[in-house]
């Protein structure tokens, strides 16, 4: 389905990110890896989906919350693969705090990386898909793109900000074969999710698996989270020709967080 097509997906070494990459490997596409992590195990990943499936895989470490590190990245993978098709912003971080106890420095981070990262990527990549006039960019926001909790003043506000910031792309590539749109996941049990789980856990002296439940039950009316690879089929869906009429459209999946 994507065979030959070069994607970049940030934040891929762990979690959603990683797991969106295997899907569009597994469809052909051939995949540039980013992300931070053990260089072993960085490099383990990488001839793992080479072997797995048959396409090239490549690392790029550029640091998200740094524009010209994200123009190295999208330079790398034109270098590497002849293009950039597909470009996934997934890299992000979390933090949560009461607005008037909210570190400056964990602001401005979740910002440059979830939100200003995304824009960045965006901007680098965009004159490379025009000149082909294809490209696919899939935002990963969050049900906090669209709705909100407390303590995650950062968190939210960067990603209501993808939400805004894909429409605007996908009004001024209307005319183009781009497409841009984002996905609002609801909880998927990655790293970034494990840490708030443990935070409830030694909180409120309960078990991981009773926190893990709490968590799930506050918001999330399955009950169940949803994971990567149910991510990177959507992502390899709006990545299709099936999709390429659809753009500027934030699609939850969370096991219905957004339909209460
Ligand atoms: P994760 O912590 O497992 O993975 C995050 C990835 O981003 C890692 O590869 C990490 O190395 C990378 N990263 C972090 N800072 C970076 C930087 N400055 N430069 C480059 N890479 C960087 O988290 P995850 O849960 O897989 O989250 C991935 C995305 O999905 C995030 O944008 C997150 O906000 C979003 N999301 C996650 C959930 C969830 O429940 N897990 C729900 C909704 C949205």
């Amino acid at each position: 389905m994507l065979k030959g097509k070069a994607a970049v997906v940030t934040g891929s070494t762990s979690g959603i990110g990683l797991g969106i990459a295997r899907v569009l490997a597994s469809k052909g596409a051939n995949v540039m890896l980013n992300g931070f992590g053990d260089a072993g195990e960085i490099e383990k990943i990488r001839a793992g989906i080479e072997a797995e499936f048959g396409v090239k895989a490549a690392y790029n470490g550029a640091d998200i919350s740094k524009a010209d590190s994200i123009k190295g990245m999208v330079d790398d993978c034109v270098a590497k693969f002849g293009a950039i098709d597909i470009l996934v912003n997934n890299a992000g971080i979390q933090h949560t705090a009461a607005v008037e106890d909210f570190p400056a420095e964990k602001w401005d981070a979740i910002l440059a990386i979830n939100l200003s990262g995304v824009f960045w990527g965006i901007h680098h990549a965009l004159p490379h898909m025009k000149k082909k006039n294809f490209g696919r960019i899939i935002n990963i926001a969050s049900v906090h793109g669209l709705i909100a909790s407390k303590h995650k003043a950062a968190y939210v506000a960067a990603k209501h900000g993808v939400v805004g910031l894909s429409k605007v792309v996908a009004l001024e590539t209307a005319e183009t074969g781009i497409t841009c749109n984002t996905i609002c996941p609801g909880w998927v049990l990655t790293p970034l999710v494990q840490k708030q789980i443990d935070d409830i856990a030694a909180r409120e002296g309960i078990s991981v698996a009773d926190a893990q439940y709490k968590l799930l039950s506050e918001k999330q009316p399955s009950k169940q989270f949803a994971t990567p690879e149910q991510l990177g089929e959507l992502a390899a869906f709006l990545a299709s020709d099936a999709a390429a009429q659809m753009t500027g459209v934030a699609l939850p999946m969370d096991g219905g967080w957004t339909s209460q």
